[in-house]
């Protein structure tokens, strides 16, 4: 198969060498469309996540890079070589991809060692017993290598999922939600030390899920998915500042939209006041526009301009994230330091500091 024109790089400058390449692929279920036109480049050592809701073809995505899904259109290239194309697709173990699947898939019947051992058999047994002996010293599993799946807790299962699927020194790694079996604290603690395990070892990785802690504890370029193509790719800093469209500005953070209309090149008048955009806005004076309001834009401050009644509480430890309603009938979501502590029924007053201006036309909103 061709290999893509990549950079290569020489002399003292370092040139970034994708790893991995997939280049306007298509994938159906039968005549259903699954993924549409979708590219993305992954460098090496970089982690990458594909973020959407549900069907929206993350999955089928990642089962086509790993082999498992055949592309319509468009190619795929690890390490420079063309894995799929339509019509050819190079089979999944000859890829050098590791996979971590969403249940850990691991076998009941084998130990932890077993487990890590069984993705190796090409290999010969005493590099096998070194490579499973370095996986799960690296994992912190080296104590309960004679174990059973059902004898270790839902954490330790999935650190042994990662060692069965990094063991083989896979060139790209691959998770399908591989958090999403864990409760809420152990997913945000693995999803930190999974990302800092992956960094320390320059692990190139793309992995898929629905939830943006998830994906923002790990990626370092998180991809938006909407009906099987990528509408955004981005730092998650700019997913949540900076969201290119109304779909991912509701679908990443959470906020309201306040309607406006342009007052100036870079000014929005809106019923809680005027507010300014960094940049300059494209279009005419007067457009009615809808203003992107984050939590934490609105700020509680006594001398406030903007009054409202406490409509909803929900604690969360050293924040309160509340539902206010101002005078004027707006619905607002404020996060305010716990010392703000209000029941429901408290008037609050409140201004709004909006440091990245997120505005659409109001004529691009959805019926
Ligand atoms: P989830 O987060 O729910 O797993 P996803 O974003 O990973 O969803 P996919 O599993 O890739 O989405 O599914 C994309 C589309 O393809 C959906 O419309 C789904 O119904 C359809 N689909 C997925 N698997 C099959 C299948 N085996 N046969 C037919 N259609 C399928």
């Amino acid at each position: 198969m061709d290999s893509p024109q990549v950079p290569v790089g020489g002399g003292s400058s370092v040139v970034e060498r994708p790893l991995l390449q997939v280049q306007n692929i298509s994938c159906n279920y039968d005549l259903e469309r699954a993924v549409f036109d979708l590219s993305l480049t992954v460098n090496r050592g970089e982690q990458v996540c594909l973020l959407g809701p549900s069907g929206c073809g993350k999955t089928t995505a990642l089962r086509a890079i790993a082999g498992f899904h055949p592309v319509l259109t468009g190619g795929i290239f690890i390490n420079d070589q063309q894995v799929s194309s339509a019509g050819a697709m190079v089979p999944p173990e000859a890829r050098r991809v590791g996979m971590v699947f969403q249940d850990h898939a691991l076998f009941p019947h084998l130990s932890v060692q077993q487990n890590v051992a069984s993705g190796l058999r090409q290999f010969s047994v005493s590099d096998r017993k070194e490579a499973v002996a370095d996986m799960l010293e690296r994992m912190g599993l080296a104590r309960h290598a004679k174990r059973y799946p059902h004898e270790l807790s839902g954490g330790q299962q999935q650190r042994v999922a990662l060692a069965r699927a990094l063991a083989p020194r896979p060139l790209l790694l691959l998770m399908d939600e591989p958090f999403s079996n864990l409760d809420q604290e152990l997913r945000e603690r693995m999803g930190q030390e999974v990302s800092d395990m992956l960094k320390e070892n320059d692990i190139t990785c793309v992995m898929v899920t629905h939830d943006q802690n998830d994906a923002f504890a790990l990626g370092d370029k998180v991809g938006v998915m909407e009906d099987g193509a990528i509408v955004q790719w981005d730092t998650p800093y700019d997913l949540y500042h900076r969201p290119q469209n109304h779909f991912v500005a509701d679908f990443i953070g959470s906020g309201v939209f306040l309607e406006g209309a342009l007052c100036s090149v870079n000014g929005v008048t809106t019923a809680l006041g005027d507010l300014s955009s960094e940049t300059a806005l494209d279009w005419t004076a007067g457009s009615q526009v809808e203003v992107l309001i984050r939590p934490d834009d609105v700020i509680y401050d006594p001398q406030g301009p903007v009054k409202a009644q406490v409509m909803r509480r929900a604690f969360k430890g050293a924040e309160i994230m509340y539902t206010l309603r101002t005078r004027s009938q707006i619905t607002l979501l404020a996060l305010f330091p716990s010392h703000a502590n209000f029941e429901i029924g408290d008037e609050v007053s409140v201004r709004l500091e909006v440091d990245h201006l997120v505005a659409f036309p109001k004529e691009s909103l959805p019926e």
